[in-house]
């Protein structure tokens, strides 16, 4: 979608804004930083005005002004997103909902409950437990993400597996459109089976067809045990092979199953302080997992019985059970400062990729192949959510070389990694979305028969494109 060059808004237009939040919605001067730039630094932003309404009432008479004036809005959750969808990039009003941050209501004989936008992830699961029940979405920027952000961008995260991503933990949503109309959406219903499910529009929208202002969330039972392990597996087709074994032998009990290479682990103990080796040899590659059931029916046992079977048939070399909430930490610590300390060692070439589960081995694969064929002992690391097929496949520079060395070998490695998703009928962005940073891989990789659908749904929403334009499409 073409972007309509705006001239920055006029100043009546503003003062109309201002007047319709007062001063406590306008954000100013140095409390404006940390709203135009995401937090490695990319991206950096530039907005006519930073609003932060307080209701959804306050969002609608915003986005009318601005639909009315032609103005264009970046929405804004927690700023943690990682394909700068969230930074605006000079003449749009910046949307934040840090200041939309109620509870509306939990209704545990629903198994529903209901939230403002701008509740934060964490704050949405601590909700759920004061009930006795589980928001399983678990990221590792829950603390700062929004609900409204993780609606917006379909967040996935370590629980997809078991309980799916965004789009299938939101029963109903409330949101302003683009022509200052609020959609009153916030259903409770499990079955509602008339006509199209609009909800899902604004589902990983990224704010392009609206502002998410409200939403009915999924609960569920929480948990009674929980079991984490680590094993040490031979090659990504074994873990892919013990994952199966593992879901048949628990009737369904595995909740996460993350993957990470020895490169993965390496990179974590070199720069994360307080970190160690999770297993006493190294291995190829880690599974770390964790089991959970809704009864005390002795899972450790047996969480014990698969592992001692997958031992027996040569899925795993090793394995080791956190046998308290420290240790369990400790494992996770590993996995989720994995981008942290790849950052360490230089800017990459970094990609969030999925195929089906099956074909994750013969994707890596064919794609560590090219990789050699183009920047030869560039290093690959590959970590993700395995049991989604979901790949986080970053390139770092050889040992030693100098940190800038793919710089100029960027773009070939990205179109040679996404070629190869291409030939699994894979997807170039698993959950972090398309924003800016792969908005014209999109438009090169998308088929035109989906672009077009694409297009008509944002025209038919967003006729001059004031919602997050130069995002996604
Ligand atoms: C350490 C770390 C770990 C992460 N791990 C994961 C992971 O495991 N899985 C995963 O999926 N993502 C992950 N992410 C990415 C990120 O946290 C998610 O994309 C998250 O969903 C973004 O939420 P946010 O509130 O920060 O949104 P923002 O970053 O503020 O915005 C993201 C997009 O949503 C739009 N948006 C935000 N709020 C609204 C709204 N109310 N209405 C309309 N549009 C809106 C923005 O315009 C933008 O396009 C991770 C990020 C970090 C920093």
């Amino acid at each position: 979608m073409s972007t309509i060059e705006r001239r920055p808004p006029a100043k009546d237009a503003l003062d109309a804004i201002r007047t319709a939040l007062g001063p406590k919605g306008i954000i100013e001067g140095d409390a404006q930083a940390p709203f135009l730039s995401e937090w490695r630094g990319r991206w950096p932003g530039e907005a006519a005005m930073i609003v932060a309404p307080a209701s959804t009432k306050e969002v609608a008479a915003i986005v009318k002004i601005c639909n009315d004036r032609n103005i264009a809005i970046t929405p804004q959750g927690g700023n943690t997103g990682l394909v700068g969808g969230q930074i605006p990039s000079g003449n749009e009003i910046l949307l934040s909902l840090k200041r939309m941050r109620s509870i509306r209501a939990i209704e545990p004989l629903n198994n529903t409950m209901t939230v403002d936008a701008g509740v934060t992830l964490s704050e949405a699961q601590d909700a759920a437990i004061s009930e006795d029940r589980l928001f399983p979405l678990s990221i590792g920027s829950e603390g700062s993400c929004q609900i409204g952000g993780v609606i917006s961008t379909n967040a996935g995260g370590v629980n997809v597996l078991r309980y799916g991503n965004m789009r299938d933990l939101v029963l109903g949503l409330e949101a302003v459109l683009p022509n200052g109309d609020v959609w009153h959406g916030l259903k409770r219903l499990r079955k509602d089976n008339t006509g199209y499910d609009l909800k899902q529009l604004l589902i990983g929208g990224e704010g392009t067809l609206g502002v998410v202002t409200g939403a009915v969330l999924k609960l569920f039972p929480r948990p009674k045990e929980t079991v984490t392990i680590c094993a040490g597996v031979e090659s990504a087709e074994k873990a892919v092979a013990l994952l199966s074994h593992a879901q048949g032998a628990t009737g369904g009990d595995v909740a996460s199953f993350e993957l990470m290479s020895r490169l993965c682990v390496d990179l974590v103990l070199k720069h994360i302080p307080d970190t160690r080796d999770p297993l006493s040899a190294t291995h190829p590659f880690y599974v770390l997992t964790e089991f959970s059931s809704g009864q005390n029916t002795g899972l450790r046992e047996t969480v014990e019985r698969v592992l001692a079977d997958a031992l027996d048939q040569g899925l795993i070399n090793d394995a080791v059970f956190a046998d308290n909430d420290r240790q369990t930490a400790m494992l996770w610590r590993i996995r989720h400062s994995i981008s942290e300390a790849i950052n360490g060692e230089g800017l990459g070439a970094r990609h969030d990729v999925s195929v089906a589960t099956s074909d994750i081995p013969d994707f890596l694969h064919k794609a560590g192949l090219e990789i050699e064929r183009i920047v030869p002992g560039a290093r690959v690391v590959a970590f993700g959510h395995v049991g989604d097929g979901n790949i986080h496949y970053d390139i770092i520079a050889a040992e030693g070389a100098d940190k800038h060395a793919l710089d100029d070998k960027r773009n070939q490695i990205e179109n040679a990694v996404y070629d190869v998703i291409d030939s699994f009928e894979g997807s170039i962005s698993a959950e972090h979305g398309i924003g800016r940073h792969r908005r014209h891989a999109l438009a090169e990789r998308k088929s035109v028969v989906e672009l077009n659908m694409m297009r008509t749904i944002k025209n038919a929403l967003d006729p001059k494109n004031i919602m997050n334009p130069g995002k996604m499409l």
